[in-house]
């Protein structure tokens, strides 16, 4: 193999756990390849249309995978530089201090994670400035202990939402601003590279003023000559030594050709599902169970979060235009009469009439689906969903993804609902009332009340990490138990899923493991934090 096909680190797939990672070992000098099946997302102005995105999907994967009984299933992912983060809604969350321990559910126990809070915390902080995360300190009730303000002010309340947070503060709830990677400076409107538009959640940003993966890692990372990024390749095998120790090349098709290329480590982050299914097509005589998975749990305890979107009919309208500001933990860890974590509930983008009239939801009495949009906060419901075995990625004899999934925790979603349920009724406005509140609706663009198998937006769990490698495919380190040079970013490393959105989460993660691999390639710490990107290569935001 020629040395062009020779790296020290090669990292296959760009989203929030390979993207950060490239950016962090960027300033390293090692040769560095990071491989992509997607492109980069065109910058048009489907970017910001209702329809091109929610309705017609442009922007989604047509890969089709299955479910377990064989019917086709089209997932709601996407393959671009950058991963899902192009699309997120940025709401960057940690996990409660106590999602790193054992938790007692309604459904069953939340496994413990075989790193503790205090260790990820440093990685929090760096993330959050890497990622420009806007927020304020000290006013959720769960917010974790933090050794650093967010580095940005939260975004401000429009009118509606802040008199919505004045009555669920009136209620006796503590409402909080939802931290959010967003460009914005409000005190310098002219100047602020995000001008705050009602197609955030769920939309690339045309203007590059989302703290994306690709805007604030990738394209940064490239500036180094010792980074290479390869598009539109997708990686089919990862192939091993003889011995079975190491993974010697990485196959990739690109332009219909395949291609082979050789890293001292090689970095998988294609996002759970997938590289749950990349790990498993590479079974070979060592591992005939698929890599790294002698312990069987490749693909096993797939998790994706049990969310729902419910509309919230007022009689007075909602003009806002950027709604996810708010957020609502007090349920998290139970209430006075549900003594079991429930979950999160914040907000999605603004919902439109062209994008409900796609799903048809039920339609308030005496309401047009216009007049609903115009009528109703759009909330997001996050209850944890418990790594159950049976949940899981597999591959058919046709080589493609099948997607088991039975719900778990249904209760704490249902008791999540009816707290907000009552939370809603007590709010009041001048003209109406308590009767202002017309009732919650679920928004069912997909059918049922609950976001389906298809919305694998969360999807996490299934290459845990931990420190048995009778349970786990990976150790603390996130390197396989089974092999010497191969480790995991993605979001596949969670052992459980907590109930806060895990971007940040991930990102963390792929930072602590970057200075992990930094060690292993004996890059001096001190010095590359001294040097490093950190500083001077995250676009500041003007003013
Ligand atoms: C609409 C939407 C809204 C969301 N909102 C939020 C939010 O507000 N907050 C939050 O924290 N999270 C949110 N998320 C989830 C968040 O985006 C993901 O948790 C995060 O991006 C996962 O990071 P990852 O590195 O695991 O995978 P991804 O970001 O999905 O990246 C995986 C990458 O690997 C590439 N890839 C896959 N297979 C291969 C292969 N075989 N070869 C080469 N490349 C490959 C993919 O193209 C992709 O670029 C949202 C997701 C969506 C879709
Ligand atoms: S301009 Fe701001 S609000 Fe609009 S998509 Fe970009 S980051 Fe989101």
């Amino acid at each position: 193999m020629s040395r062009d096909n020779q790296f020290d680190v090669i990292i296959i797939g760009t989203g929030a756990g390979g993207g950060t990672l490239a950016y962090h070992l960027a300033p390293s000098g090692k040769r560095i390849l990071i491989l992509e099946r997607g492109d980069y997302v065109a910058r048009e102005k489907d970017n910001w249309d209702p329809k091109a995105v929610n309705v017609d999907a442009k922007y989604n994967t047509k890969e089709l995978w299955r479910d377990l009984d064989g019917k086709e299933l089209h997932p709601h992912t996407n393959y671009y530089v950058g991963g899902n983060t192009k699309f997120y809604g940025a709401a960057l969350f940690r996990l409660r201090q106590k999602d790193f321990g054992e938790i007692r559910h309604h459904g069953g126990i939340s496994p413990a994670w075989p790193i503790s809070y205090d260790e990820l915390e440093p990685y929090y902080t760096q993330a959050e400035n890497l990622y420009q995360v806007h927020g304020n300190r000290g006013e959720d009730p769960t917010e974790p202990p933090a050794g650093k303000a967010y580095p940005w002010p939260a975004v401000s309340h429009e009118q509606r939402i802040q008199h919505l947070a004045d009555d669920f503060r009136a209620a006796g709830l503590n409402p909080f601003h939802t931290p959010l990677g967003v460009m914005l400076d409000e005190k310098n409107p002219r100047l602020s590279p995000c001008i705050r538009c009602n197609t955030c959640d769920g939309f690339p940003c045309l203007v590059h003023a989302k703290s994306d993966a690709q805007v604030l890692c990738v394209d940064p990372a490239l500036q180094y000559p010792n980074v290479t990024l390869l598009t539109n390749a997708l990686v089919k095998r990862l192939e091993t030594d003889g011995a079975g120790r190491e993974v010697h090349e990485v196959v990739v098709e690109r332009n219909g050709i395949l291609e082979t290329y050789c890293g001292s480590i090689v970095v998988v982050s294609c996002g759970a599902i997938n590289s749950a299914a990349l790990l498993l097509r590479s079974a070979n005589d060592r591992h005939p169970n698929g890599l790294a998975n002698r312990s069987d749990v490749v693909g096993r305890h797939y998790m994706g979060h049990t969310n729902s979107v419910l509309m919230a009919i007022s009689k007075c309208p909602n003009p806002t235009i950027f709604q996810k500001t708010l957020s609502v933990n007090d349920f998290y860890f139970g209430s006075k009469d549900f003594d079991y974590p429930m979950g999160h509930i914040s907000f999605v983008g603004k919902l439109d009439a062209i994008t409900l009239r796609a799903g048809a939801p039920a339609i308030a009495p005496g309401f047009t689906l216009e007049l609903m949009a115009k009528h109703s906060l759009d909330f997001w419901l996050t209850s944890e969903d418990l790594p159950d075995p049976s949940n899981r990625v597999t591959i058919n004899r046709d080589g493609e993804i099948v997607l088991t999934y039975t719900p778990n925790n249904l209760k704490a979603h249902d008791q999540l609902k009816a707290h907000l349920q009552r939370a809603m009724k007590q709010s009041t406005c001048s003209i109406h009332g308590h009767q202002c509140h017309e009732g919650l609706f679920a928004r069912n663009l997909y059918v049922g009340q609950r976001i389906p198998l298809a919305g694998v937006a969360h999807q996490n769990g299934t290459i845990r990490f931990g420190r048995d490698p009778k349970t786990s495919a990976l150790d603390a380190n996130c390197k396989a138990h089974d092999l010497d040079n191969l480790y995991v970013v993605d979001g596949s490393f969670f052992p459980s899923s907590a109930a806060v959105n895990p971007g940040l989460t991930i990102m963390a993660n792929a930072l602590r493991v970057g200075d992990h691999l930094l060690q292993r390639l004996r890059v001096p710490i001190a010095e590359y934090a001294a040097n490093g990107s950190k500083s001077t290569m995250a676009p500041a935001v003007v003013g």
